[in-house]
């Protein structure tokens, strides 16, 4: 229901920018027939659009009949578009004269895309070949008639017209690729597990800070859970993922866009900060006593150990991260639940 609906109200909102503009015209349209006495013979086509539009953009609102509404509009656009073409090849190119057809190429691609709009993407590319057909057996009896030059014109379109419809008919290949794609890319760089960044992405960060580490300080906050096996072993793993999604969300709450957050493997995670190492100390305790102080669903009480050190410029990445994790072996060794800074 809900992807279905999302589907609808899109649809929605499409017909209402298209028919609001297109009421607009037709009642502007009205006016200007009306005062030029060679245009007056479309006074009922143009009074028959304006009360469809009208009628369309009523139900629209009321979200009613949005089926009557799509169907009648498919009929009429379907009917002027033939209508246009035919009287192209009709009235205009069989008697080598230039006119109306120019204005109906422009509107192909928009009279295909409602098609697959109305109809969807099966039904939509069989109705528009099958419109293709008509307008081209439309063309191919007037063939004999035309000069050379609009006979090329004329395959053209043919061939443009074909183009437009596998264009739109693949686009949503083409459209769920690229999704496909960022989404590919976003699992690339996220844990799983808790949804944070994971270790190929901390290791980009890295070395994005390393090399641009000239006037802005970088601090490393490296963390750990305090005996987690006993979690699992005591409730299990699935309380124990339970343990971890909580906790990274639970970090993730009190670090402001200065910090860069991240699970480092299993049950260690890693904060980037860009702040000297005397703040992000602070901010080291800050989260040590939130996380002990949080109820965990099931495991309860949880702590953690943490080392902390700030980036000296020139070293390696590596050499920063092996400062943090003394820190954090040296927190452990001191009987856990603290801060190092190293
Ligand atoms: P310490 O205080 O010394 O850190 O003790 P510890 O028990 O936390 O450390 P140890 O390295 O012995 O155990 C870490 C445990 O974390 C072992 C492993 O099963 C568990 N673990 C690692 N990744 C996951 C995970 O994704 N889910 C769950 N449930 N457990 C995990
Ligand atoms: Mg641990
Ligand atoms: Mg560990």
């Amino acid at each position: 229901m809900g992807k279905l609906g999302s589907l609808q109200d899109f649809k929605r909102t499409v017909y209402l920018s298209m028919i609001i503009p297109s009421l607009l015209a037709m009642i502007s349209y009205n006016f200007f027939v009306f005062n030029h006495p060679g245009h007056r013979k479309y006074i009922v086509l143009t009074g028959i659009l304006t009360c469809w539009f009208t009628i369309s953009l009523i139900l629209l609102y009321q979200k009613k009949l949005m089926r009557l509404v799509e169907y009648g509009t498919l009929i009429i656009i379907t009917a002027m578009h033939i209508g246009t073409v035919y009287d192209g090849f009709f009235n205009y190119i069989a008697i080598d004269k230039a006119g109306a057809f120019g204005v109906t190429v422009m509107w192909v691609p928009a009279v295909i895309l409602s098609f697959f709009l109305i109809l969807g993407a099966r039904r939509g590319l069989v109705f528009s070949l099958s419109v293709f057909l008509v307008i081209f057996v439309m063309g191919l009896v007037n063939f004999p008639e035309m000069s050379e030059d609009y006979l090329i014109s004329v395959i053209q379109f043919y061939v443009a017209y074909l183009f437009y419809i596998l264009i739109i008919y693949f686009s949503r290949f083409l459209i769920k690729l690229f999704a496909d794609f960022e989404d590919m890319k976003e699992n690339a760089f996220t844990d799983a597990l808790t949804g944070t960044a994971n270790r190929h992405q901390i290791d980009i960060w890295l070395e994005e800070n390393v090399l641009e580490t000239t006037e802005v300080p970088v601090s490393l906050l490296f963390f750990d859970i305090d005996y987690f096996k006993a979690v699992n072993d005591t409730y299990g793993h699935k309380v124990g993922d339970s343990v971890l999604k909580e906790l990274a969300g639970l970090v993730k709450q009190n670090l402001t866009p200065n910090e860069q957050f991240g699970r480092w493997g299993g049950e260690e995670f890693i904060i980037i900060s860009s702040q000297s190492g005397e703040n992000a100390l602070k901010l080291a305790e800050k989260l040590r006593l939130k996380i002990n102080q949080h109820p965990f669903k099931t495991a309860g009480r949880q702590t953690v150990s943490f080392g902390v050190t700030e980036f000296r410029v020139g070293e390696s990445v590596d050499s920063l991260i092996s400062r943090a994790d003394r820190g954090l072996y040296q927190s452990k060794h001191e009987g856990r639940n603290r801060v190092t800074f190293i």
